[in-house]
């Protein structure tokens, strides 16, 4: 709710604050339990910041982070201090994105799997190790394995591993920051089909960090679109992809890679690059890039509103766009 994450940008040897670069601006978003939400957008976009911010691995600068723990309550994870956060940290956890850096290469698999188990006050090893034989099986890896070390294993394994680690304290939220982009194309789809089991198997809720909209579309029931900072179009995911409603996301649409040259061909890249937060343009962020500009997009900001039932979009021309595309 209004969530902010602003990194300080400071000059000379007094460090002199000259401002701000907005890595998250004004964010709000729900994700419901049992659902998958896909965060996509360009590198550069906030979308791994906000989504650390909601794990309150980064400390946020400004909004709330509700999070409705067992009792059904809700609780501000924003304003909890450290020690009152920390009986909430077994219910939300992460998986990373490189498979090669998140695993310590000293540790072998039992120590890297009960490590969170560990911490979280489990000290009797006979139940660690029953519990990760489960988590072995339950992510498609023989428990003989446990005694490994990471370097024995290939990407698609070792994503195994992380996942097996997030799922050790028995989360119910997962925020996954892209976890198959590392992966060669073969194993990503294993991973996003073990990814999907999980959820149904332990009823997890996912956040599902990703710039990769084909994988997005296969796990994601809800897809917001984030630029600059800021959310510019939230949808169910395939309204999202045949209906989208803002010039970014269309054109990350379009950057979809199709099986046929033929059609392929006809399709248009998203000319420039992300502004940089610290000093994006004026109006729409995306006016520099955007193919359909008018004179207010380049002085107002436009708002995220809803124009159809659960379909978000800050376009000042969003009524305009058709499934054809914006009459320019
Ligand atoms: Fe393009 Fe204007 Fe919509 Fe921004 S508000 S995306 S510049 S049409």
């Amino acid at each position: 709710n209004h969530l902010k994450k602003y990194f300080p940008i400071t000059s000379g040897i007094f460090k002199k604050h000259i401002g701000d670069v907005k890595a998250v601006d004004d964010l709000n978003l729900y994700v419901n339990e049992g659902e998958t939400l896909g965060l996509v957008g360009e590198s550069g976009c906030g979308k791994t910041t906000a989504s650390r911010c909601i794990l309150r691995a980064y400390e946020p600068t400004a909004g709330e982070i509700f999070f409705r723990n067992k009792k059904q309550e809700y609780v501000d994870l924003a304003h909890l201090s450290d020690k009152d956060l920390r009986p909430m940290r077994p219910e939300m956890q992460m998986i990373f994105q490189d498979p090669f850096g998140s695993l310590n290469p000293r540790m072998n698999i039992f120590d890297i799997i009960s490590e969170p188990m560990l911490v979280n006050g489990i000290r009797n090893r006979k139940e660690r190790e029953e519990r990760v034989v489960d988590l072995l099986k339950k992510v498609g890896l023989r428990p003989e394995y446990m005694v490994r070390y990471p370097h024995s294993f290939s990407g698609g394994q070792r994503q195994r591993i992380g996942i097996a680690r997030a799922l050790a304290l028995q989360p119910r939220l997962v925020v996954a920051d892209e976890p198959v982009s590392a992966l060669d194309v073969s194993v990503q789809a294993q991973v996003l089909n073990l990814l999907m089991e999980l959820m149904e198997d332990m009823g997890l809720t996912y956040l599902f960090v990703a710039h990769d909209l084909s994988v997005v579309r296969h796990i994601c029931d809800r897809v917001t679109v984030m630029y600059v900072g800021k959310i510019v179009e939230t949808a169910p995911t395939e309204e999202l992809y045949y209906n989208p409603r803002h010039p970014y996301s269309e054109a990350l649409m379009a950057a979809v890679p199709i099986a046929d040259p033929r059609l392929q061909q006809d399709r248009k890249g998203l000319p420039g690059e992300v502004p940089s937060p610290a000093n994006p343009p004026s109006g729409c962020y995306f006016h520099p890039r955007c193919s359909y500009c008018k004179d207010r997009c380049k002085a107002e900001v436009p708002e995220l509103r809803e124009i159809s039932p659960n379909h978000w979009t800050a376009c000042h021309r969003a009524e305009e766009l058709s499934l054809e595309g914006l009459k320019k």
